[in-house]
């Protein structure tokens, strides 16, 4: 593409062969048995690819939010449920880390996360706050020179293989949002257990947990920023989770146009390939057009974040947008596939089984909605 780098080039380049040759192969097998592919992940943290978030000084790639989001999409093409992993584990645990840890912190998981040592997962939902985060009732209270947490936290990707997980807790409940307050709870924690991945829809081999915690203590030196910080440090990882959601929605659409490309120049009825019925080459158009904006408005919204420019209103579109064009692409690669598409030999199946969850994980299309008309109506008032 035009406006990327010469790095941002060879970094996607060499991603895109990675995940050709090392994840596309086994993506349909990861997800027939939802098993978790450990080993590509402890692959992948030899090669560094675990670390493209985490600074340099602390041995990771030293990416920003435009590395990242091209990473993501190249994952998610090959296999959306290893992009969910890598999202977690890289934007919602090693980003938080690097922003707002403590320098003793930074060195305890950054070098670790970043070569897969280590796996992260980010603890925010709960059986009765889900869109509604702030309402959240786990308690953490102040014991001497620990916390000591108790709740039940739900759908935490990666929350069942995690070795660190940033959990979110009350420390004021009367101040809700303003009483929340961050914690890197380490698995092993005495009380700190995590139930069998849920099954799911989608996103196989992308375990989503849930994580109960009776009576753990964590050091003070665990909390994450400051006492009351928890809900700012949750939607500015948001925020960035959101950008990566429009990347992994957009290699998912992209993934269905390559599937549907191929096939309808192969596949031939009436004496010519399908392709050449202007009803099919009409829905190559539209997932084409709908790809390219997604993709637009995902970079958009990284470099801005990447530059500390206001990016509410970016990062929602982006992934409002990209997530809803997921569904188009993948509908219409299922469509364009005939019955075929409907099957599991096709790849096309499970990338629209895969799409879905876009639509929901980190901010609902309602929310993202709301976010969008709350900025545009400041625009009006301000
Ligand atoms: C596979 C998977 C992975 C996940 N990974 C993580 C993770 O790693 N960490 C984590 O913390 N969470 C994770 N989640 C949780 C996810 O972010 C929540 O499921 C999501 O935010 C929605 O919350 P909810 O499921 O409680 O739905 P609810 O909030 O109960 O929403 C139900 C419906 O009501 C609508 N709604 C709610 N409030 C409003 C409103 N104000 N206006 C209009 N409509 C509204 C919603 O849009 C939705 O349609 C994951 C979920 C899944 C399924």
């Amino acid at each position: 593409m035009y406006f990327l780098s010469e790095a941002e080039r060879m970094l996607q380049t060499a991603v895109r062969d990675f995940a050709r040759q090392e994840i596309a192969p086994i993506a349909a097998r990861i997800d027939h048995t939802d098993e978790f592919p450990g080993e590509l992940i402890r692959k992948m943290g030899e090669l560094g690819w675990m670390g493209v978030l985490v600074p340099r000084e602390y041995g990771g790639g030293d990416g920003g939010a435009m590395a990242f989001v091209l990473f993501v999409e190249e994952i998610a093409r090959a296999s959306a449920s290893v992009s969910v992993t890598v999202s977690a584990h890289s934007g919602l645990t090693c980003w938080p880390i690097k922003t707002f840890g403590t320098e003793a912190q930074k060195q305890r998981y950054l070098p670790a996360l970043a070569q897969g040592r280590m796996l992260g997962a980010y603890s925010l939902t709960e059986p009765n706050a889900g869109s509604d985060a702030a309402g959240i009732e786990s308690k953490a209270v102040r014991d001497g020179d620990d916390y000591v947490l108790n709740g039940r936290k739900l759908f935490v990707s990666n929350g069942s293989v995690a070795d660190v997980v940033i959990v979110f807790a009350s420390t004021d409940r009367a101040a809700r949002a303003r009483g929340i307050s961050a914690f890197l709870v380490e698995r092993g924690a005495t009380g700190f257990t995590a139930g069998r991945p849920l099954r799911k829809l989608g996103m196989h081999g992308s375990p989503t947990a849930e994580l109960v915690l009776e009576d753990v203590r964590v050091p003070v030196t665990n909390r994450l920023g400051e006492e009351g910080q928890g809900f700012r440090i949750a939607m500015q990882v948001l925020e960035l989770a959101r950008i990566l959601v429009g990347a992994q929605s957009t290699g998912i659409a992209q993934a269905a146009l390559d599937a549907a490309l191929g096939y309808a120049v192969q596949r031939e009825q009436f004496g010519k390939p399908i392709a050449e019925f202007q009803a099919v080459a009409w829905m190559l158009a539209d997932m084409q057009v709908g790809i390219h904006a997604s993709r637009l408005m995902t970079y958009e919204a990284a470099r801005l974040y990447d530059a500390g420019s206001p990016t509410t209103m970016a990062a929602s579109s982006a992934k409002l947008f990209g997530s809803e064009t997921a569904m188009m692409a993948t509908g219409r690669a299922i469509q364009i596939h005939g019955g075929y598409g409907y099957i599991e030999d096709f790849p096309v199946e499970r990338l629209m089984r895969d799409a879905k969850i876009t639509e929901i994980y980190d901010g609902t299309s309602e929310i993202q909605r709301l976010v969008i008309a709350r900025e545009l109506l400041k625009t009006v008032r301000d």
